[in-house]
């Protein structure tokens, strides 16, 4: 460990890593502080039965040659060693509802996405085509996504903010079935009726619909190759160092202080954690109060409930797609709003994938949402990577009571599914609350509502001059909308113009 760092980074999530190796490419001395015994946050993996599992990384879009993510992947000079596997091109994503032996199918490339949805929607051809312009036509005026450079578009049209993306998709037709088809994937974003702002859809989607890919072996692939480059460049990574205080001199932060003792000086600090964790660790009065109650009061985004299913050998077929299933298509955009009742009222499939995957898979993941209030009971019981404790048996209980409900309702989809499960694993908001520091177990950060637009903007930059902000809460969450803000960050320290210039060369 260095005397002194350029930039210290607190968090290894994609947002963290992104930023280090940006500025490592500038020559920065940079160290990278992780509280957990494995970087990546959300990109973790982990074992169970010797088969791997994701945290939060099924598929990921942008990586065709020139696209978005492509692009930054090798500024960051890590997409010749990525090893993918393509989901398929005719269906990457499936949408599917109760009472409807039908599958809808999402395919790669909008040619082909449009075609594929006509042959379910023979009538429906303008309303098809309209929605494959609208969403082009949004993505289009986001600068930093298109690897431009510019000002947001919001700054000159703010309506881009405040519209619903249920109304505009829902005025595109009055097939409902086509609209819930069209809306099929909004676990994606956590999409909720009355709030979800259309870019937020269209930034998703379209990223998707232009390629989409699995890690094989799990999305830990990227940030070990990440730490990888970043120690190639000089730079520093430290597990099992969580930071807890921040030192200030002369109004600006001097070091932060680890749980361990270390102290770690630096000139500039880039805050990869949840920025209301990072708010409480500040504690000072370098920040107006109403930024820091303005945050704090930002509502994070619902949690989820999670199967990780290991499979019997050769019982179940790899499926290169995912599966979205929704119980009631005229309740698309209200899964989240539940009842203990009604739970669940729609669930995301996915597979992991290996080097040797072919006919058979070997892990299912199924995801619900679950609202930290669930779980609320046990909130005051803690297990961390590097402290395992246990919650109790009602904790364990209520799990099993859990997985029991998600299982009868994919018997519906999948009759035979419990005779190729050879062990179930779960997870709830509170281990994302404590592995990986998300508010209230929340999986995408901030909620994004119309409603009130400016009230969960948080800039990248703060009034303290050398600390800034990254991660899934600022802009958009997801590999790519982490990217682009890592970028966004670094804008500030860099300059837009500069570093754009650099990653587009
Ligand atoms: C269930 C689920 C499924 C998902 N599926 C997909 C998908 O299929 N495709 C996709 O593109 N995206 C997906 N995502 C979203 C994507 O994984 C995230 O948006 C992204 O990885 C978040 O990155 P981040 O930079 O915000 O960091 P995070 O992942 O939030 O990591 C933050 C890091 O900071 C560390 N940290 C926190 N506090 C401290 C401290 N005090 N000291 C030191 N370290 C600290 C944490 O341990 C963690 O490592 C999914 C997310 C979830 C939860």
């Amino acid at each position: 460990m260095k005397d002194l760092y350029d930039a210290v980074i607190i968090g290894s999530g994609l947002g963290g890593l992104v930023c280090a190796n940006i500025l490592a490419k500038e020559n920065l001395r940079v160290c990278i502080l992780e509280k957990n015994q494995q970087f990546g946050g959300n990109l973790q993996t982990f074992s169970r039965d010797k088969t791997i599992f994701d945290t939060g990384v099924h598929y990921i879009g942008g990586l065709d040659k020139d696209q978005n993510l492509y692009k930054y992947f090798k500024y960051l000079e890590i997409i010749d060693e990525l090893n993918l596997r393509k989901l398929y091109e005719d269906g990457f994503d499936i949408i599917s509802f109760d009472n409807d032996e039908k599958e809808y199918k999402h395919a790669q490339g909008y040619k082909n996405f449009s075609n594929t949805l006509l042959q379910n929607f023979p009538n429906e051809k303008k309303a098809i085509n309209k929605y494959c312009e609208i969403l082009k036509k949004c993505c289009d005026m986001f600068p930093l996504y298109n690897v431009e450079e510019g000002e947001p578009p919001y700054f000159k049209n703010p309506k881009i903010l405040t519209t619903r993306a249920k109304d505009l998709i829902d005025s595109l037709t009055k097939n409902k079935k086509l609209q819930a088809v069209l809306s099929g994937t909004s676990f994606l974003y956590a999409g909720d009726a009355d709030r979800t702002p259309f870019y937020v859809h269209a930034l998703s989607v379209n990223s998707f619909i232009e390629s989409s890919y699995r890690v094989v072996n799990g999305g830990s692939q990227i940030s070990k190759l990440l730490v990888r480059k970043l120690k190639s460049k000089g730079g520093d990574a430290f597990k099992r160092h969580e930071v807890n205080e921040f030192k200030f001199k002369d109004g600006k932060v001097n070091s932060v202080i680890c749980s361990n003792g270390k102290e770690i000086k630096g000139n500039l600090f880039i805050s990869n954690a949840d920025p209301k964790l990072t708010l409480n660790l500040l504690n000072t009065n370098l920040l107006r109060k109403s930024y820091v109650n303005r945050i704090k009061n930002i509502e994070s985004i619902i949690g989820c409930f999670s199967l990780y299913i290991v499979l019997k050998p050769n019982t179940f077929e790899y499926q290169n797609r995912n599966y979205y299933h929704i119980k009631d298509y005229n309740d698309i955009w209200n899964i989240q709003d539940y009842s203990d009742k009604t739970w669940p009222k729609g669930y995301v499939m996915s597979m992991g994938v290996n080097n040797k995957t072919s006919k058979w898979g070997e892990t299912l993941t199924v995801m619900t949402y679950m609202k930290y209030a669930d779980v609320k009971e046990w909130e005051n019981t803690f297990n961390y990577a590097i402290n395992r404790n246990d919650r109790g048996s009602s904790y364990e209980k209520f799990k099993k009571i859990k997985t029991e409900k998600l299982l009868n309702e994919i018997e519906k989809k999948i009759p035979n599914i419990r005779n190729c499960i050879k062990k179930v694993y779960t997870s709830t908001p509170l281990s994302y609350r404590d592995y990986i520091g998300s508010n209230k177990g929340g999986i995408y950060g901030y909620v994004k509502d119309v409603n009130k637009p400016l009230r969960s903007f948080i800039s990248p930059k703060t009034k303290i001059k050398n600390l800034f902000f990254t991660g899934q809460c600022l802009n958009m969450h997801g590999v790519l909308g982490v990217t682009v803000g890592g970028v966004l960050t670094c804008s500030e320290i860099l300059g837009q113009k500069y570093l754009l210039n650099k990653i587009r060369n």
